[in-house]
């Protein structure tokens, strides 16, 4: 479950601004396409689903990098039981 009180706009602003740096080193997992971070804070135009009910991105090559990036901090990641990434 998304953390309802950072799932707010100046939340993705933030990230967005920060995705120009780089990601921190003690991010460990990888993607498991839960679709989560595509939900914040609505869900995206461009989040589509496959007929097996997993998620995938529609403009994956050109998305952009607060996308491609996320979750890039601990403290950035608020789909935390969901996410396929975690921090050391
Ligand atoms: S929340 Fe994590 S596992 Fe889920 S789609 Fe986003 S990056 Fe991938």
């Amino acid at each position: 479950m998304v953390d309802k009180k950072k799932n707010t706009w100046y939340a993705k602003m933030k990230r967005t601004l920060c995705s120009v740096l780089p990601i921190a080193k003690n991010r460990k997992g990888k993607c498991i396409n839960c679709g989560e971070c595509c939900r914040l804070p609505i869900q995206c135009p461009f989040l589509k689903f496959k007929s097996d009910g997993k998620s995938y991105c529609s403009i994956y090559l050109i998305r952009p990098l607060n996308c491609r990036k996320y979750p890039r901090t601990k403290s950035e990641c608020i789909t935390n039981d969901k996410c396929g990434f975690r921090f050391d």
